[in-house]
């Protein structure tokens, strides 16, 4: 009985030192203490001994368990503190990393290119109108002076929902909208989104316009060409060539096409202006006196200008984009350069 008592003690001690963790710790301690564990088999067979053996192994058996415990609070408070140190290593913080970036959201360049050519004809008196992207045939052909015969009203442009409902063609409805709501003089500028079915390298189905209109007394090309002029050298930079090309438009007459210097090449010819040193950049001309009758403008007391362009065009020119369908992709590494 003593020698199994002995081996028992070498056992335990040995187990407890080489518990691993303390889930490993517990169950040598129930191996060796718990209600089936081996000192208590040999506690529950000290009832088979002699009374002269008894306080022998009665003493050992005490002793065996003092031991076996203060063993196990040792081992279990260094297995706690290496737990510790474990858990501090894992969640150590350098504080000398550089911080994580939030990605912040930017304003696509079509917007940019919106919000700084709104911001010029604001500081000239312009107001900016919307009006809606689903239209009556009324506003986006009829009272712009094309009736239903126009080739511009072929069923190869125009998205028609109903024989009287479009998605709007171009935002010069809003002239309409505007003039039929106002007396003269009105100065409007009225971006939007507007809708073709037109789809290729150079064209998508949906893109978007700006238009600017101005009605008073006395409005001559003059006025025009000099408002035009100002904003396409605030725009594009100062001493930019600009030329006006007779044109014809059905809302408009006269009518004139503005062409800037390439800002590619600055006018010596390149690919993008096809070597012509000349970029197309907008549509314009006096307001035709059809249209003021449809608003009951009187033609013979007001006249007024009014011009159209393509804001994914001016955006293309302004960041030397030469991908369209960039615009329409939403690419993050594309937008996050503006
Ligand atoms: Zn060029």
């Amino acid at each position: 009985m003593k020698e199994r008592i002995q081996r028992l003690q070498d056992e335990a001690l040995s187990a407890l030192q080489q518990s691993a963790d303390l889930k490993d710790l517990q169950n040598v301690r129930v191996r060796i203490l718990g209600k089936k564990g081996e000192l208590t088999e040999i506690m529950k067979g000290m009832r088979d001994l002699s009374p002269e053996e008894r306080p022998l192994v009665g003493s050992l058996v005490n002793t065996l368990k003092d031991e076996f415990e203060a063993a196990f609070t040792e081992r279990q408070n260094a297995l706690q503190q290496e737990a510790i140190s474990a858990r501090l290593e894992s969640e150590k913080i350098d504080v000398t990393l550089p911080g994580r970036k939030q990605i912040t959201g930017s304003l696509h360049p079509v917007t940019l290119v919106t919000n700084e050519i709104v911001d010029i004809f604001s500081r000239l008196g312009f107001s900016v109108e919307e009006g809606p992207e689903i239209e009556q045939d009324f506003y986006n052909f009829e009272a712009l002076n094309i009736p239903k015969d126009h080739p511009a009203r072929d069923m190869q442009d125009t998205f028609y929902i109903s024989e009287d409902l479009v998605l709007r063609t171009h935002t010069s409805p809003v002239q309409i909208r505007t003039m039929l709501k106002n007396k003269p003089p009105v100065r409007v500028i009225a971006p939007g989104t507007v809708y073709r079915r037109d789809s290729d390298l150079t064209h998508s189905p949906m893109f978007h316009q700006i238009e600017g209109f101005l009605v008073d007394k006395h409005v001559t090309f003059g006025d025009l060409k000099g408002i035009l002029t100002h904003f396409l050298n605030e725009f594009f930079g100062e001493g930019l060539g600009v030329r006006f090309r007779p044109s014809f438009f059905p809302f408009t007459e006269p009518s004139a096409e503005v062409d800037i210097a390439c800002v590619i090449c600055g006018g010596k010819g390149c690919r993008v202006c096809k070597s012509t040193g000349w970029l197309e950049i907008l549509g314009c001309g006096m307001i035709d006196p059809a249209v003021f009758n449809s608003v009951d403008y009187d033609p013979a007391e007001f006249s007024g200008f009014a011009f159209g362009m393509g804001l994914e065009r001016i955006a293309m020119l302004k960041y030397t984009v030469n991908d369209f369908r960039l615009f329409f992709e939403n690419d993050l590494r594309f937008l996050k350069q503006f």
